[in-house]
C-alpha cells in the first residue's frame, strides 16, 4: 500500500528512511536479541542511544559545555510549567509575549501558581495575525518567554527578539524546532515536543544553558526540577527509551540531510509552492496572516465557504493528502509541513488547489 501525504499538525509526518531503520531495528536491535523498548534504561546499549541523541543535538545547533539538553515527559504543556516553576524568582515578573493558543496556555501556567506575569506584547488585537515587533518587558523581568511559531494560527518569528543580555529568553519552539538555522546563544532555554518535526510524540526536548540553571529556586517537587533532570542526564526516573530512539533517527536524518541550512532551503520550497498557490488564486484563497510573519511549518487558509473548506478536505483525501483541516479553534485548513514532509507533498497540494479552485472557482 502506498503511504499517504501526511499534513498533520501534529503528531506528524516522519522521515521513510526513520521509519524502515527503526522497523528493521524492531524485532532484534542490532543482534543483541531485543528491541530497544525491552531494554533497560540504565544498560549501556541505552546509554549509547541517549548519549548519541544529546550529541546530534548540540551539533545540530552548534550547541557548547555550557548548554544541557534534556529529555523530558509531560510534553511541551508540562514546561509551560516548569518554567515559571524553576525561574519565575520571588520579586520579578515573567514575561510573555502572547502569540496565540499555546502562549496563553504557558501564561495561565505561570498565573496559577501564584507568579507575578507581566504580558509585554500581544498580538491578540488582530486574532494573532502577525507577529509584535515591539514590547514592553516589565521593571524587573525574571525571564521573557515566546511562542517561536504559532502551530494553530499560522505565524511564526522570523527574528530573535532582542532584549537586554541579563533576562533570560525562553522559547517554546514545538512546532519550528530544528526547521532553521538560529543563533541559539540568544536563548537560555528552548523546549519541543517531538511529536512535530523530531519524533513521536512521548517526549519533549529541552535545551538550557548551564548558567540558568544554577539560578533556579531549589527545593523543587523532585520531577519538576530542571537541576534534578540535568544531573542524572534525563535518567532520574524511567525516560521514553524508545521515542528517544527514534528521535535520535531522525537527528541523523537531519544531519544527513545537510544540517539546518539545506533543512531551511526545503521547508522554503516547500511552503512556497503553497503559498504562491494561494496568492495566485485571485482570493479564492485566503490566507489568514500577514505575509511577512507566514509560519512555513503551519500554513493556514480559508476558501469562499464553509461548504468549500469541508469539500476541498474530503477531495484532498479521496487524492491520499490528509490532515488539511484546520484546527477545531479558528477553522478553515491547515498543511502543516514539518522537516520530513517530503518535497513531493507540498507539490502535489499545490496542483491539486489549483485543479479545485478550476472545478469549484
Ligand atoms: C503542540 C504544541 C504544544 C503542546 O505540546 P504537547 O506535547 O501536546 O504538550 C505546545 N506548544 C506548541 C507551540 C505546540 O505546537
Amino acid at each position: 500500500m502506498e503511504r499517504v501525504y501526511n499534513f498533520n499538525a501534529g503528531p506528524a509526518v516522519l522521515p521513510e528512511e526513520v521509519l524502515l531503520e527503526a522497523q528493521a531495528d524492531l524485532f532484534n536491535y542490532k543482534g543483541m536479541g531485543l528491541s530497544v523498548m525491552e531494554m533497560s534504561h540504565r544498560s549501556k546499549e541505552f546509554q549509547a542511544i541517549i548519549d548519541d541523541a544529546y550529541a546530534r543535538v548540540k551539533r545540530i545547533y552548534g550547541l557548547g559545555d555550557d548548554y544541557e539538553v534534556l529529555f523530558l515527559q509531560g510534553g511541551a504543556s508540562l514546561q509551560f510549567l516548569m518554567v515559571p516553576l524553576n525561574f519565575a524568582v520571588e520579586g520579578k515578573e515573567a514575561n510573555y509575549i502572547n502569540t496565540g493558543q499555546w502562549s496563553k496556555k504557558a501564561i495561565a501556567e505561570a498565573k496559577k501558581i501564584g507568579k507575578a506575569v507581566h504580558i509585554a506584547a500581544s498580538s491578540e488585537d488582530r486574532n494573532f495575525a502577525y507577529i509584535p515587533r515591539s514590547w514592553q518587558l516589565s521593571d524587573n523581568p525574571s525571564y521573557l518567554h515566546i511562542t517561536t511559531n504559532n502551530t494553530i494560527f499560522g505565524t511564526e518569528w522570523k527574528f530573535d527578539p532582542d532584549i537586554p543580555e541579563d533576562i533570560p529568553l525562553i522559547a517554546d519552539m514545538s512546532s519550528n524546532f530544528m526547521s532553521k538555522p538560529i543563533d541559539i546563544q540568544k536563548y537560555s532555554l528552548v523546549y519541543a515536543g517531538a511529536q512535530k518535526n523530531v519524533g513521536p510524540a512521548g517526549t519533549v526536548v529541552v535545551i538550557i544553558k548551564k548558567s540558568l540553571l544554577e539560578k533556579a529556586i531549589p527545593g523543587l517537587p523532585t520531577m519538576l526540577d530542571y537541576n534534578i533532570h540535568a544531573k542524572n542526564g534525563s535518567l532520574y526516573n524511567t525516560p521514553a527509551c524508545f521515542i528517544i530512539y527514534m528521535v535520535g533517527l531522525v537527528l541523523k536524518w537531519i544531519e544527513n540531510f545537510g544540517g539546518l541550512k539545506k533543512i531551511a532551503e526545503n521547508n522554503k520550497l516547500k511552503a512556497g509552492y503553497i503559498y504562491d498557490t494561494i496568492d495566485e488564486s485571485n482570493g479564492f484563497y485566503r490566507g489568514t496572516v500577514d505575509k511577512e510573519d507566514r509560519s512555513l511549518m503551519n500554513i493556514t487558509f480559508r476558501l469562499p465557504s464553509e461548504e468549500l473548506e469541508e469539500l476541498f478536505v474530503s477531495e484532498a483525501k479521496k487524492n491520499g493528502m490528509i490532515g488539511l483541516k484546520g484546527h477545531r479553534d479558528v477553522g478553515g485548513c491547515r498543511a502543516s509541513c514539518y522537516n520530513s514532509l517530503p518535497l513531493k507533498a507540498a507539490k502535489t497540494l499545490s496542483e491539486f488547489m489549483k485543479e479545485f479552485q478550476r472545478q469549484h472557482g
